[in-house]
């Protein structure tokens, strides 16, 4: 096996194939909000992620929807998306995380957040629900550059996910880091830098995600200004296969594309095509006689 990937972690400790019910949580950002910004990070789009969810329903209806389109034996991950999904009072999270959590089909509850909103609170409520069902908390770090960071606009620095990976770790928390690979002023050096910074954490998982230019983003327009060139699928390529040859082995990867929402894609082109991505990454990293590991610090 090229690498250790989500379905074979979910296959070997559950059993089957587990569907995904992406939830939009009604949350804010507070790079949004006014807390620590206004804007959000330069790619981001109106909705913080989650496109395809109807925003109309509420958790419950939108859960309800994705366990009756499925059959009986379907086993599901609770995944609130859309924006940042701790940043509410601790009584708002427990009444919104029951609210998706209404079957015992439901295995996993998965929580998309910044670093800036994990606190003692956060980590002791998500670590009650770990009693009970597996947790995962997904960061999206993007980057440990300080430099990109703040050319993106993330709103925090590399001293904050390292207080909250120090949390997380503290309550035993499964975290899922997002690395985005071809951020403004990006290239192989700073991708590799920041792929053997996660390898050093090893955490429970990595999602690598092809950057994607969106409509009606900053990103876009320093697109159209031709300020910013997004990498090409080769050089994502070399890139994805060079991250997983340095994670270690036991590293879930959760994925290995960005999925721009329908109709919304500015640039690459060739993020439209998410099976051609995963094999032009595959062959890749065999090409250079790499797998997931191979290059892992022991
Ligand atoms: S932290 Fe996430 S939701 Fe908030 S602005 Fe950045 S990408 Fe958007």
């Amino acid at each position: 096996m090229l690498y250790n990937n989500l379905s074979g972690y979910l296959r070997a400790k559950y059993g089957k194939r587990m569907k995904k019910i992406c939830i939009d949580g009604g949350f804010c950002c507070p790079n949004r909000d006014g807390k620590c910004g206004t804007v959000g990070c330069i790619y981001c789009g109106e909705r913080g992620a989650g496109e395809h969810i109807d925003p109309t329903l509420s958790i419950g209806e939108q859960v309800r929807a994705a366990l009756s389109a499925a059959t009986a034996d379907t086993l599901f991950i609770a995944y609130f998306q859309n924006f940042t999904n701790t940043y509410a009072p601790i009584q708002v999270l427990r009444e919104r995380y029951d609210a998706a959590l209404i079957d015992p089909r439901i295995r996993i509850l998965s929580v998309g957040t910044r670093p800036d909103c994990i606190d003692e609170e956060v980590c002791a409520l998500l670590a009650e629900y770990s009693k009970t069902r597996e947790v995962w908390v997904e960061l999206g770090l993007q980057t440990s550059s300080d430099l990109t960071a703040d050319r993106i606009n993330r709103g925090y620095h590399l001293d904050t996910f390292e207080r909250a990976w120090g949390l997380l770790k503290k309550y035993s928390l499964k975290t899922v880091i997002h690395l985005i690979i071809g951020l403004p002023g990006e290239g192989d050096e700073e991708s590799r830098a920041s792929a053997e910074y996660v390898a050093a954490l090893s955490p429970f998982g990595v999602k690598l995600h092809s950057i994607y230019v969106m409509r009606d983003t900053a990103l876009a327009e320093m697109y159209r200004q031709n300020l910013y060139t997004p990498p090409t699928l080769d050089e994502y390529a070399s890139r994805a296969a060079y991250a997983l040859s340095v994670m270690p082995e036991s590293v879930v990867i959760h994925r290995l594309t960005g999925d721009c929402p329908e109709g919304e894609l500015v640039a690459p082109e060739w993020n439209k095509d998410k099976n051609k991505i995963i094999a032009h990454v595959n062959a890749t990293l065999e090409g250079e006689g790499h797998r997931q590991g191979s290059r892992a610090k022991k």
